[in-house]
């Protein structure tokens, strides 16, 4: 066997993988649990069970930054997440270490990356509660997971009059590839609407649940208002119509333990960048027999199985759909972010940051003249606001000299904003590294806001 022979001259600060069965690529099989993990973690996490936010905080760099002169408060973990070192430390070990090209080439580093990028295929599954990592898709985000099912099953599978169900509180990376899909098919979109709350109004999907319902399409939680949707109930209703379901959890996975599985839907998307994981990876869950029946939408590269210039035989799943050089660093990052996640544990993290959300709707809701939209019972991790006779762009401008950094804007959910009469509002998105004082500073500054008197440095 050639793999541990020269694992046996390169040296063990190298961190090679502790498994003496081979590499994925020259035995042919899938890599052994832990696989492509450095022996030696790179970087010591220091976080200790149970949950303690000052620990945390340490391991997240750029929480140390100032800005503007001011301690950095970070209220945009929606837009993305910051990375706490062991990430940092995983993609520089990587490409200190192991960089190569994966699946190909019969040299030692080749094999390294491609059990690195495998172990990480394999920690997503675990991660999600996903039968087999065939089922398991490296996209760049969920943007382009929802693009690529759009354009391979959509193409083969809606045809003129069938019927796309989303709601109105999508992403636009959720709208635009089925409103393409429809204009290109003359299939019909149908947007389950909601209520003054944010919730979504399950009486009225059901009435536009019908024969021509082939796909419905929804949010597991709000970028713009935070609301925790109903996922298990909506699937269950589209099922009794043979619907197929894609769930977009870019917002969900960093706050809600997620198991697809028991979900029971075609497809689930998300961004390895909310995830505490690099920019560039994201993923695709798609059920075995639905992937397999959906063709290619990009070749290629690694997505073949042979080639010549009369026909091209493709790659099963979840190769076919990954032609070409992926984010192979940032997929191993990914998989470090989800060891990370795990470490502390999403029940903790759940817990925390619901009784953050609580305190912090509480604290705006004292502010005179604040508007908070979406107020839904079950929600995620996000307070969508607008002050009264101040522009949302000028609040944000004004947190941000604060060192306070919130998204002022649409935050690419135009739909679900103008249903509140708005083109855009600010919006604090959480997550387990803010403490309660960020809260407390928040509102002391938009209380100075509201009444013009400037900061005193
Ligand atoms: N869906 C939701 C709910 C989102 O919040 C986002 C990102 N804001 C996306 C999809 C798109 O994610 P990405 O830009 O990482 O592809």
């Amino acid at each position: 066997m050639l793999a541990p022979l020269l694992a046996a001259r390169l040296p063990a600060a190298a961190g090679l993988p502790s498994s003496e069965s081979g590499y994925y690529f020259l035995e042919g099989g899938l890599p052994p649990a832990g696989a492509g993990v450095p022996a030696a973690a790179p970087a010591a996490l220091t976080t200790p069970a149970p949950f303690d936010v000052n620990a945390i905080r340490r391991d997240f760099p750029v929480l140390q930054e100032t800005v503007h002169g001011r301690p950095l408060i970070w209220l945009d973990s929606a837009a993305t997440t910051q990375k706490p070192q062991a990430v940092i430390d995983r993609l520089a070990y990587f490409y200190q270490h192991e960089n190569s090209n994966i699946h190909r080439a019969a040299h030692a580093l080749a094999a390294k990356a491609t059990d690195a990028y495998e172990a990480a295929r394999e920690k997503v599954r675990r991660f999600l509660s996903v039968p087999s990592v065939d089922e398991i898709v490296f996209v760049r985000g969920a943007t382009e997971a929802i693009n690529l099912v759009a354009q391979s099953w959509g193409r083969k599978n809606i045809a003129a009059d069938d019927e796309i169900i989303i709601t109105w509180l999508e992403h636009h990376a959720n709208i635009v590839p089925w409103q393409q899909l429809c204009t290109e098919t003359g299939a019909r979109l149908r947007v389950v609407p909601v209520d003054d709350r944010g919730q979504l109004r399950l009486d009225a999907y059901e009435s536009l649940l019908g024969p021509k319902t082939k796909l419905v399409a929804f949010s597991h939680v709000s970028n713009a208002l935070g609301t925790i949707t109903p996922a298990r109930q909506i699937i269950e209703m589209a099922r009794r119509y043979d619907a197929r379901v894609l769930v977009d959890g870019a917002q969900a996975v960093s706050h809600l333990p997620t198991d697809v599985k028991a979900l029971d839907c075609d497809w689930y998307v998300l961004s390895g960048h909310k995830l505490f994981a690099p920019t560039g990876i994201g993923v695709l869950f798609g059920k075995a027999d639905v992937l397999e029946a959906m063709p290619p939408w990009q070749g290629g590269g690694n997505m073949i199985r042979d080639v010549t210039f009369e026909k091209t035989e493709y790659q099963p799943p979840p190769a076919r759909f990954e032609a070409g050089t992926g984010s192979i660093a940032d997929a191993v990052g990914l998989g470090a972010a989800i060891d990370y996640v795990e470490r502390i544990g999403l029940e903790n993290i759940g817990r925390y940051e619901q009784e953050l959300l609580g305190h912090a709707t509480r604290a705006l809701a004292r502010i005179p003249g604040l508007r908070l939209i979406g107020l839904a019972p079950e929600r995620a991790a996000v307070l969508s606001f607008v002050l009264d006779g101040i522009r949302s762009e000028d609040v944000g401008a004004a947190l941000d000299r604060e060192g306070i950094a919130v998204r002022a804007g649409h935050h690419c959910a135009q739909p679900i904003l103008r249903r509140f009469g708005l083109e855009s509002t600010v919006r604090a998105s959480l997550a387990f590294y803010n403490t309660f004082a960020e809260i407390d500073a928040l509102a002391a500054a938009l209380l100075r806001i509201r009444s013009g008197t400037p900061l005193v440095t």
